[in-house]
């Protein structure tokens, strides 16, 4: 009897794992895409950029399913993690994806709009985002929202909010409230990090600016930056120090990730009909105003 009760709970123990580790992890992003979930419904996508000096540097954008429909905050910058990204929400997860939404206008937002553009998924954008967007050969957002929107995803919502000037003049962050859950984006730096690429940012407003996202998020339980490790409250309190005592003289250190100047402008630059998100504009459950 007490070896098959030490059966069961060997079993019990090695099933665990797989029916509910938060830390489900597909791919690697060295090799390409990489997703991991952190919380029901919720995975951080991470994928890398590959620098003009030769230095590879891991990209994090933001995933939330709920009852079949899902929100993605940020594309991969290259077709093939995008479409691997596609793949893996539409045929292995089987879900209608709602809105991909670029958190600025740098390739490691919206490098992989093209594709999603393809496969059928309108994008949403802060206004500013598609007004600085336009000043690079890229993809455009189609439909943009002023500031703040928030998106109905299954029976949960998700908000998108602009907080200020910080890495760049339009970063937004996202926020799911029923995970408590905030995605920064690269305007959140991971604990440790350089200040990045600062060619479109503003580093006299970017301690305040972040100052105001964890005010309004102030029981923030997961906060997932641009680049780097996720953490909570303290990477917020960190990006408020590393631009705290910031004299207003912009530099470049070392790290050069996320500046559209790496790749170019090759992309065609698609004339897409754009509208402007109000209460009707979007047929059914799908999006509702602030
Ligand atoms: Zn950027
Ligand atoms: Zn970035």
């Amino acid at each position: 009897m007490y070896r098959l009760f030490s059966l069961f709970l060997l079993v019990a123990l090695l099933a665990y794992p797989s029916c509910k580790s938060p830390q489900m992890v597909i791919g690697k992003w060295q090799d390409g895409l990489e997703i991991r979930k952190v919380a029901p419904g919720l995975y951080i996508h991470t994928s890398p950029i590959n620098l003009s000096n030769g230095q590879v540097f891991p990209c994090n954008g933001m995933i939330f399913i709920d009852q079949g429909e899902a929100v993605v905050f940020d594309t991969p910058v290259y077709e093939k993690d995008t479409e691997e990204l596609l793949r893996w929400l539409q045929q292995e997860q089987k879900v209608k994806v709602k809105a991909i939404v670029p958190t600025h206008f740098h390739d490691d937002c919206l490098g992989g709009l093209p594709m999603f553009h393809e496969a059928g998924i309108r994008s949403y954008a802060n206004r500013a985002t598609f007004e600085l967007a336009k000043e690079q050969a890229a993809t455009l957002p189609q439909e943009l929202f002023d500031g703040s929107h928030t998106f109905q995803i299954g029976n949960k919502t998700v908000e998108c909010w602009y907080p200020g000037e910080a890495h760049t003049k339009d970063n937004i962050v996202a926020w799911v409230p029923s995970r408590e859950v905030l995605f920064g984006g690269c305007m959140l730096k991971a604990v440790g990090a350089g200040k990045g690429n600062l060619a479109d940012a503003n580093v006299d407003t970017w301690s305040a600016s972040m100052q105001a996202v964890k005010n309004r998020y102030p029981r923030l339980k997961l906060a997932i930056p641009g680049h780097g490790d996720s953490g909570g409250m303290e990477l917020l309190d960190f990006t408020i120090k590393l631009f705290n005592d910031q004299i207003s003289v912009i530099h470049q250190d070392s790290e050069h990730f996320c500046n559209h100047q790496f790749y170019g402008s090759s992309r065609g630059f698609a004339k897409l009909p754009i509208r402007t998100i109000g209460q009707d504009s979007v047929a059914g459950k799908g999006l509702v105003s602030q």
